[in-house]
């Protein structure tokens, strides 16, 4: 076990995006990799938009892309009263004040600054203030006016921001209720983290976040800044380049893997290696190799890391996933062929697991009808004895081995004088009412001799 403590702190307020699910993904990586504990933090503080419906998805996001974590989740709803002693802590050492602006006021002078070419930001009339009228009040961070807030970003180098120009933030609002910026700074203190990694969105909470570390008396941790993901157009990321919510790619048939080995080569790079396990992430991701400039968003790539794992994948466990959506649209398959082996049929040219499902719903489903192209051209008076033909050859099997089905067709063949190209076309359409499937003989043998006879059968007497 080592020392270092990562956090990732999602706000619960819809889906795990494919950003927020590269932050916990990296975290998860370094913590694995430096043997440190990863820290799990739900940032409910605003409650309007803060739902449990949100948590639930991202919980189970993290826990489809094998994201476990060490400790948590913490809820930050749950921690108020810490947040409320923090506070009154910093108003006693001096370190904040109350501030009475109205929003009226305070919308003039941001007005009149912006019309004379400043810089809209507080003026710190309240700053010095010492009497404590009956009257709303938020509570005000009081930023140091000299110096900087400079700190050594483990991505991005030296960050540096003289601290006249930061604002006096509101740590707490007039209702009592704590801000983001305070109440992050308090928990990445107080839960131990050591190295606080998140997006690059957040480096301007970053500079207004130390003085408050300094402020309340903590050690400031070591910062990380993962820069953004961009889409193909070079603009934020968003719905218009395509699905962004992790689950959204395990509805379209990606595997947990491919999404994995995609985000992580979203900024992070090994040589030109481009296929990572997990457990070669673990052992390789160092934030060395993090790159500063922002990462473009590329579906093909990550449609054919699917596809490389689809491949490559264990059948018995593709097998599972398969039956998974052919359940959810109502086939029965139970009593068809056995999972794997359908799979194996299916994994050299399926992309997705909903094609692979699709491809594969013959075997458990007999054609209702036949395409009508197909069925003119090879489901014809003329292909009725080579149908009686298999039907009488691949009827008489006693095993259903490929070898034997193999040895059926021959002997097809050579009572039929036909080449295998004439008759599979005609097999195929019976079995599975189109042109398309993987090779015959394996769809054959996998559909088993039963399914087999009958289903020549219906096609020989639909033949008119
Ligand atoms: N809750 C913040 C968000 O979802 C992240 C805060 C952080 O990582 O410090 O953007």
């Amino acid at each position: 076990m080592s020392d270092l403590r990562v956090r990732f702190a999602p706000s619960p307020t819809g889906y795990l995006h494919i950003g927020g699910a590269r932050t916990a993904l990296f975290n998860f990586l370094l913590a694995r990799k430096e043997q440190g504990t990863f820290v799990l933090r739900i940032e409910d503080t605003d409650v309007e938009r803060s739902t449990q419906e949100s948590v639930d998805a991202i919980l189970q996001a993290m826990d489809w892309l094998g994201l476990s974590y060490d400790e948590g989740p913490f809820y930050q709803s749950d921690r108020y009263d810490l947040y409320k002693s923090k506070v009154s802590e910093l108003l006693e050492k001096g370190h904040a004040y109350r501030c009475y602006c109205t929003s009226d006021e305070l919308n003039a002078k941001r007005e009149e600054a912006t019309k004379s070419g400043g810089h809209p930001r507080y003026d710190g009339t309240c700053r010095e203030r010492i009497d404590q009228p009956d009257a709303p009040f938020v509570v005000r961070f009081k930023t140091p006016q000299e110096g900087s807030a400079a700190f050594v970003d483990r991505i991005k180098g030296t960050i540096s921001v003289e601290n006249a120009e930061l604002d006096d933030l509101i740590i707490q609002r007039t209702a009592g209720n704590p801000t983001y910026n305070f109440v992050v700074v308090i928990d990445d203190a107080e839960m131990g983290i050591t190295l606080v990694m998140r997006g690059d969105d957040h480096v301007n909470n970053t500079v207004r976040q130390i003085p408050m570390y300094e402020a309340l008396g903590y050690e400031v941790p070591e910062f990380a800044h993962v820069p953004m993901i961009l889409g193909a157009d070079k603009k934020r990321l968003s719905k218009r380049h395509g699905a962004t919510s992790v689950m959204d790619y395990k509805v379209m048939g990606y595997l947990p893997e491919a999404l994995v080995n995609y985000l992580v080569r979203l900024g992070w790079s090994c040589g030109d290696e481009e296929i990572f396990s997990m457990t070669d992430l673990i052992d390789k991701f160092s934030l060395d190799n993090v790159g500063r400039s922002a990462g473009v968003f590329n579906p093909e790539k990550l449609l054919w890391l699917n596809e490389h794992y689809i491949k490559t994948g264990d059948p018995e466990r593709l097998g599972g996933l398969v039956a998974e959506l052919l359940e959810g649209q109502g086939v029965v398959v139970s009593d068809g062929p056995d999972m794997a082996s359908v799979v194996k049929t299916l994994q050299e040219r399926a992309k997705t697991l909903v094609e692979m499902a699709e491809g594969a719903r013959f075997y458990f489903e007999a054609p209702i009808s036949y395409d009508e192209d197909a069925a003119t051209k090879f489901l014809n008076a003329e292909k009725r004895g080579v149908l009686e033909l298999l039907i009488k050859h691949l009827g008489a099997l006693a095993d259903f081995t490929f070898e034997d089905v193999e040895n059926a067709f021959k002997a097809v063949m050579e009572e039929s004088g036909l080449k295998l190209g004439k008759i599979g076309p005609t097999v195929r359409v019976a079995l599975t009412g189109g042109t398309v499937s993987p090779s015959i003989y394996d769809v054959v043998t996998v559909l088993g001799q039963d399914a087999v006879v009958t289903r020549l059968q219906k096609a020989s007497a639909s033949i008119s």
